[in-house]
C-alpha cells in the first residue's frame, strides 16, 4: 500500500555528479532500467549488492506512492571478456567451448541459478527480463538507424560507432576522446579490431564465424551483436525514448553505459536517460577466507587491501556458499543495508558474522512483541508516524539504508510505542529493507519472564505508596521487555 504522503525523494546521478531532486517524466510512473547479469557463470554477492541496490530503489519509490515499472535484462550474447578494450571471446562462447557445452544450454543454466538466487536473496522480480537473444531484430535496427545517421560505418561485416560524430561522448564517465586517446581508462588499446577507423570507437555488429554457436543474419552478414547495443535496443523497445531511471555497478559506467548514451541518442535524437545511479562494489579482504571457493592470497599481501569480488579473479561467494556455511542469505541483505551503496563494503567473515548477530537480535525484538491484525486505516500513534516519516526521509535521501537500518532497529525497542504497534510499524519499514520480518513467528507462549515478574510487583508497589514517577519508569521498563501494562483493580496486569 504505497504511503500517501509524499516526501522529495533525492538521488545521486553519475552524470551531472550531485544528488539531486527526482521528478519522473511521468508521475506517478517511473521505468527504470537495470543491467542484468551475464550469464556465463555463477552469478555471485557482488553481482547481487548492485541487484539488491535496485530493489531497494524500486521499493523505495513504491513506499514513495510512485507506481513503479522495472526491466533487468539477461545478458546471454555479445559480452566480451575484455569488454573495455574490446577484445577476447564472448563470454557465453569460452565458457561453451572450454566446458564442452552449448551456449543456450550454459545460459539457461545460469539463469535459472540467478532467479533461484535473486528470490533467496528476496528481491522483488522484475516486471519484465528480456533476454538479448530474443532482441537480435531490435538490434540490427537501432544499428541500421545509426548508419543511416552517420553515426556507424561498416567494415568487413563489422559495423563500429563513430565516436568522433557524437559530441556527448564521454559526458557519463568523462572519459572524452581527447583522454582515451591519450591513454586515459580505456581504450587505446582498441588498434588490436583493426578495422576500426579509430580506436575509441565500438562495435555494434561483429561478423561472426563457423566457431560460433550464436550467429544471426543480417544486412551485414553472418554475426552477432556488440554488448552494448542490447540495453540500447531493450530499453527503448519497453521504456520508451526517454525513461526515468537506469541503474546498474560502478564498472558499467564506462564503457557499457557511456556507449548505451551514445547508441541512444544517436538513434532518437533524445537524451534517453535522466538519472543514471551506479552502485559501489562488494570487495573481500585480499586474505585467507574460510568461506566458499574463496582465492587464498598470499601469506606477504597486507591484510587491508581488498579487491572486488568478480568472476574473472575467482574469488566469488555464492548464496549458495553462504547457505552451506549456516549463513541465512537474509543476513548478507542486513550487511548490505550497513552501508551505503555509493561506498565500497568489504565482505569479510567478521562482518557477514556481525551482520548475523544484528538480524538474530531484531528477530529476538519482534518475537516478543504481540500480533494484532491492523487495517489500512488503523491511525498511527504520533510518535509511529514521526518514526514513519523520519524513516521515509532517510531512505527518499539518496537510498540512506543504514540510518533506514538503526530506525527500525529503534522502532523494534521504543518503548514509548506500544508493543503490538511496534510489530506493525517494523513490518511497515520491511516493506523497503526486505528482510523477511513477517516470518519472524512470535514466541509462544508469551513466558513471563522472572525479571517483567519483579517489575510488575515494584511497580504495584509503587503505586500503592502513590510514587508515580517510579510507577512510569517501571513501565516503560516492562514495555521495553515487550509487554503492554494495564492499571486494574487487581493491580498491574499485562498484555
Ligand atoms: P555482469 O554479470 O558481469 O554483467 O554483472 C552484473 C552486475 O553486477 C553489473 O551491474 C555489475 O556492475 C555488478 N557487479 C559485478 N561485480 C560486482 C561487485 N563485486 N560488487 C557489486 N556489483 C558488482
Ligand atoms: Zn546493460
Amino acid at each position: 500500500m504505497p504511503t500517501e504522503n509524499k516526501i522529495p525523494v533525492y538521488l545521486y546521478n553519475t552524470l551531472t555528479r550531485r544528488k539531486e531532486l527526482f521528478i519522473p517524466l511521468h508521475p506517478p510512473r517511473v521505468g527504470i532500467y537495470s543491467c542484468g547479469p551475464t550469464v556465463y557463470k555463477d552469478i555471485h554477492i557482488g553481482n547481487f549488492r548492485t541487484f539488491v541496490m535496485t530493489d531497494w530503489l524500486r521499493r523505495m519509490l513504491t513506499y514513495n506512492g510512485y507506481d513503479v515499472y522495472l526491466v533487468r535484462n539477461i545478458t546471454d550474447v555479445g559480452h566480451l571478456q575484455n569488454d573495455t578494450e574490446e577484445s577476447g571471446e564472448d563470454k557465453l562462447e569460452h565458457e561453451a567451448r572450454t566446458t564442452g557445452r552449448s551456449a543456450y544450454e550454459i545460459a539457461n543454466y545460469y539463469t535459472q541459478q540467478y532467479m533461484r538466487d535473486a528470490d533467496e536473496m528476496n528481491i522483488l522480480p522484475p516486471d519484465l527480463s528480456p533476454k538479448a537473444t530474443d532482441h537480435i531484430p531490435e538490434m540490427i535496427a537501432m544499428t541500421e538507424q545509426l548508419v543511416e545517421r552517420d553515426l556507424a560505418y561498416i567494415r568487413n561485416g563489422n559495423v563500429y560507432y563513430d565516436v568522433s560524430h557524437f559530441s556527448g561522448y564521454g559526458a557519463l564517465s568523462g572519459n572524452t576522446v581527447e583522454q582515451l586517446r591519450t591513454g586515459g581508462h580505456g581504450r587505446q588499446q582498441m588498434e588490436i579490431a583493426d578495422d576500426k577507423d579509430a580506436p575509441e570507437d565500438f562495435a555494434l555488429w561483429k561478423h561472426g564465424g563457423p566457431e560460433r554457436q550464436m550467429n544471426w543474419s543480417s544486412p551485414w552478414g553472418t554475426g552477432f551483436p556488440g554488448w552494448h547495443i542490447e540495453c540500447s535496443a531493450m530499453a527503448t523497445k519497453y521504456l520508451g525514448e526517454q525513461f526515468d531511471i537506469h541503474t546498474g555497478g560502478i564498472d558499467l559506467t564506462f564503457p557499457h553505459h557511456e556507449d548505451e548514451i551514445a547508441q541512444s541518442e544517436g538513434a532518437t535524437g533524445k537524451q534517453p536517460v535522466r538519472y543514471w545511479v551506479h552502485g559501489e562494489f562488494l570487495v573481500i579482504g585480499n586474505r585467507k577466507m574460510k568461506v566458499g571457493n574463496a582465492q587464498e592470497a598470499d601469506d606477504d599481501e597486507t591484510q587491508e587491501q581488498t579487491i572486488k569480488m568478480s568472476r574473472s579473479k575467482g574469488n566469488v561467494i555464492l548464496v549458495s556458499t553462504l547457505k552451506e556455511l549456516g549463513i541465512d542469505p537474509m543476513a548478507y541483505r542486513y550487511l548490505l543495508l550497513t552501508a551505503h551503496y555509493r561506498s565500497k563494503l568489504n565482505f569479510s567473515d567478521e562482518s557477514i558474522i556481525a551482520a548475523q548477530n544484528g538480524l538474530n537480535n531484531l528477530r529476538a525484538d519482534l518475537a516478543i512483541l504481540p500480533r494484532e491484525t491492523f487495517t489500512e486505516d488503523t491511525p498511527w500513534s504520533a510518535e509511529a508516524e514521526e518514526m514513519r516519516t523520519a524513516f521515509q526521509k532517510a531512505i527518499s535521501d539518496d537510498l540512506d539504508m543504514p540510518v533506514a537500518l538503526s530506525l527500525t532497529r529503534e522502532a523494534a525497542r521504543n518503548n514509548k510505542i506500544a508493543p503490538a504497534e511496534r510489530w506493525r510499524l517494523v513490518l511497515d519499514f520491511d516493506r523497503v529493507l526486505g528482510l523477511r520480518l513477517d516470518s519472524v513467528e512470535a514466541s509462544t507462549p508469551r513466558v513471563v519472564s522472572e525479571e517483567v515478574q519483579a517489575l510488575v510487583r515494584q511497580r504495584d508497589e509503587a503505586r500503592k505508596a502513590r510514587n508515580w514517577k517510579l510507577s512510569d519508569q517501571l513501565r516503560d521498563q516492562i514495555r521495553t521487555l515487550g509487554f503492554e501494562v494495564r492499571d486494574t483493580a487487581q493491580g498491574t496486569e499485562l498484555a
